[in-house]
């Protein structure tokens, strides 16, 4: 029997590809539903994706795989965002492309940037974007974000950082299910598949890689020809009865940054010309806003905006920065979001442990060798855990596709229709 452990969409990938390959599988997922991060979840009425959840990294193959079209449609949208940067002392918004936009704003000095050392992400950025966007808008936007210091960082430490020459930021265009939330396409994804194999609320708590036997949260244990894993990579170690690493050379070598996601619903239009905003600004705790109401069908009342914030901190910070909701609205109506009298409906908080994660120098290394040994014993990792890198939905599903059919997770998703 083939294990697939975590039903996120990379997981969801690997079950789809099994089925279709005939093979005997079963999957266990610690929550009620599918989705991990992508998903939708009700509370007090309002729709929430676990993260701003645009689809993003979805080609025509992959749409093709999945053929869930005649269930749910996918609107394409394009977005426009914004980067605030400090300009005198105070956030100011600046439209996407940053090089060509920022030539109005009253020039600054540039901090010296240490750049004649071995490359960094920090060197990636200012010699890919020019030293005033970078030192603007994306190396604070990226301390905020990764909460580490970016010259520790290998320069191209992630797929999604693009080459230089090709490089920009921000969601050009991106799909979305019409009418319904993101975690709608999990639910359609696996709805051709024999629910027996499917078990919720099941937890992986032990494994034995000499044995390839797993230990589960409702008591049963299994024994597996092969695993799959889409856990988050410190937490399987962890499960691993025979301990082949020691915690603290895995903490080193797998840094990660975790999330406090903050919601709001406010009773005004969004009038606004973006939809996404980024804040290089320190005046800011917040380093990322999304307009959800502004893609998601019926995800709030049709009066009020709904909005999330996400403000990312280290695993040793010992206060996690949460925004207090009364106080980022008031950080809004400072911003000129909302006016004063803006009524705020509803607000909602939530945390997302390894969020962001990124590579330094002891990771590569590292995930060779944790590979190495998992694989001996048949086991596998997929989603952004397995790469370890900061992977997207549609990427995330490849991903699993490829660890069942032994594609490049880069190229197409080639398997036919189910
Ligand atoms: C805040 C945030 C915003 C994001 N926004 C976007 C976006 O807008 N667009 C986009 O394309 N991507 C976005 N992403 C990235 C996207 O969420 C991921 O690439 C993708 O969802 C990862 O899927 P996965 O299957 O690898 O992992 P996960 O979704 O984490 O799936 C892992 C699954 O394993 C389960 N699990 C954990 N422990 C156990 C256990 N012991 N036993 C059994 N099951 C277990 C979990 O419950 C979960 O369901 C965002 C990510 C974050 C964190």
């Amino acid at each position: 029997m083939h294990l697939v452990v975590g039903l996120g969409m990379s997981g969801i990938g690997a079950v789809r590809a099994l089925q279709e390959a005939g093979q005997n599988w079963c999957a266990v997922e610690a929550q009620g539903t599918p989705g991990g991060w992508s998903q939708s979840r009700n509370v007090s009425g309002y729709r929430l994706d676990y993260g701003p959840h645009i689809m993003l990294d979805f080609d025509d193959a992959l749409r093709r795989w999945m053929a869930v079209e005649a269930d749910l449609t996918f609107r394409q949208h394009g977005s426009k965002s914004v980067f605030f940067c400090d300009v005198a002392g105070r956030p100011f918004p600046v439209p996407l492309p940053l090089g060509d936009n920022i030539a109005d704003l009253p020039s600054v000095p540039l901090p010296d940037f240490p750049l004649n050392g071995a490359p960094t992400y920090l060197s990636y950025l200012v010699d890919s974007f020019g030293p005033e966007v970078a030192a603007r808008f994306l190396i604070p936007y990226d301390q905020k974000r990764l909460c580490v210091d970016l010259d520790a960082l290998p320069p191209k430490w992630n797929h999604r950082v693009l080459p230089a020459g090709k490089a920009k930021v921000g969601e050009s265009s991106y799909l979305y299910p019409v009418d319904v939330g993101v975690g709608a396409l999990s639910q359609y994804l696996l709805s051709g598949l024999n629910p027996n194999r499917l078990r919720y609320h099941k937890r992986l708590v032990r494994l034995s890689l000499d044995k390839k036997k797993a230990w589960f949260s409702d008591g049963s244990v299994a024994r597996f020809a092969s695993l799959i894993s889409s856990l988050p990579l410190p937490e399987f170690l962890n499960l691993i009865e025979e301990q082949p690493f020691d915690p603290a050379e895995t903490k080193a070598a797998l840094p990660y940054a975790r999330s406090d996601l903050t919601y709001l619903a406010v009773r005004a239009p969004w009038a606004q010309e973006y939809d996404f905003a980024r804040f290089a600004s320190r005046q800011v705790p917040f380093h990322r806003l999304t307009v959800l109401s502004a893609y998601a069908d019926n995800c709030c009342p049709p009066d009020e905006t709904l909005l999330m914030l996400e403000t990312n901190s280290s695993p040793e910070a010992q206060d996690r920065v949460m925004a207090d909701p009364r106080k980022a609205m008031d950080q809004l109506i400072d911003l000129g979001m909302f006016d004063h009298n803006t009524e705020l409906r509803f607000s909602h908080k939530t945390q997302v442990e390894h969020s962001a994660i990124f590579m330094n120098a002891k990771t590569p290394d590292f995930l060779t060798r944790v590979k190495d040994r998992l694989a001996a014993s048949d086991i596998h990792l997929i989603g952004k855990f397995g790469r370890w890198e900061d992977m997207l939905m549609g990427r995330a599903l490849k991903s699993g596709i490829s660890a069942v059919g032994l594609q490049d997770p880069d190229g197409p998703a080639t398997r036919g229709r189910r």
